[in-house]
């Protein structure tokens, strides 16, 4: 017996159950279980948790969440070709896996799961950046989740965590920060995956604030960002005209050079104005 677990090595998963990779759902596969448990051990003490993944596939990394210790995993996979497999996993740890054949985007997981709930995914590249916004962005703060391990394309891991003044920096970075810690804590190359995709992934985990690092309404301030980011090359008194007639002299009350640009706007800088602007 090799492994974290008495279940097959997850290639004869996949002869088994004819599990060919689907490009069109983002199927990059993980099989070396020693890195599933790798991974899983970044979402932290699961011992408490409930943990939602999304896109379980043949089930590398669920496996990975059970053997540390998850109290309960929730999976939602669009894939039913990967259900046989999974109930399998399921058999292993008896009570502690549910598997939804759905699509992530449309499950409600809370008619699921019991709090505290940590997610935890490698996540179908097609949809990634969706679900984040959406888990991001919920109707009252603190959300349903106490922190998201979540595998990216190394570019879009490096947008979450971007710095003002870099190239990646803008609306998602501004986004994750405002109400949660993020930090790239592991790169893959391509060929820790079956079939290699074309680019590095990278995995962020990000812990949710109890409330957002400064003040701000999220509305407005979705809407400040969106608007200095649409015309990043432009100077902040052109970019966001539109928003009020006297924006320089409200750029200036929040600490903002009306001829900078967005991308060397801090967060802070940037809830300063929202608030201004929420003010008018
Ligand atoms: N977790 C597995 C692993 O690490 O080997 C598979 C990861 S693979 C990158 C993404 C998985 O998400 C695939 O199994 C795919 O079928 C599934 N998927 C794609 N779109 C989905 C959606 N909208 N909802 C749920 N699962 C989805």
């Amino acid at each position: 017996m090799a492994g974290i677990d008495t279940l097959p090595p997850l290639r004869e998963v996949i002869a088994t159950h004819g599990l060919s990779a689907k490009k069109a759902l983002g199927q990059n596969f993980l099989l070396d279980l020693n890195l599933t448990a790798k991974i899983a051990r970044l979402a932290g003490d699961m011992s408490g948790c409930d943990v939602l993944e999304i896109g379980p596939g043949p089930g590398g990394l669920t496996r990975g969440l059970l053997a540390e210790g998850a109290r309960r995993v929730l999976a939602i996979e669009k894939d039913a070709r990967c259900l046989p497999a999974l109930s399998e996993i399921a058999a292993a740890y008896p009570g502690r896996l549910e598997v939804v054949n759905g699509d992530a985007l449309e499950v409600d997981p809370l008619a699921h799961l019991t709090p505290p709930i940590r997610i935890a995914a490698n996540l179908p590249y097609n949809v990634g950046t969706e679900l984040l916004v959406r888990w991001l962005t919920p109707d009252a703060w603190p959300p349903f989740w106490d922190s998201l391990t979540l595998m990216f394309q190394k570019e879009v891991a490096e947008r979450i965590v971007a710095a003002p003044g870099s190239k990646a920096y803008g609306r998602l970075a501004l986004l994750a920060q405002w109400r949660a810690e993020a930090e790239i804590v592991l790169t893959l190359p391509p060929e820790a995956f079956t079939p290699p995709p074309k680019v590095s992934s990278a995995v962020v985990h990000l812990t949710a604030l109890p409330e957002p690092r400064y003040p701000a309404d999220p509305k407005v301030l979705e809407r400040v960002v969106a608007m200095a980011f649409n015309q990043r090359r432009k100077m902040l008194r052109a970019a966001l005209r539109g928003l009020a007639p006297d924006i320089q002299d409200r750029l200036e009350a929040s600490g903002i050079k009306p001829t900078d640009r967005a991308e060397t706007v801090s967060l802070e800088q940037f809830c300063a104005l929202a608030r201004n602007i929420a003010a008018v």
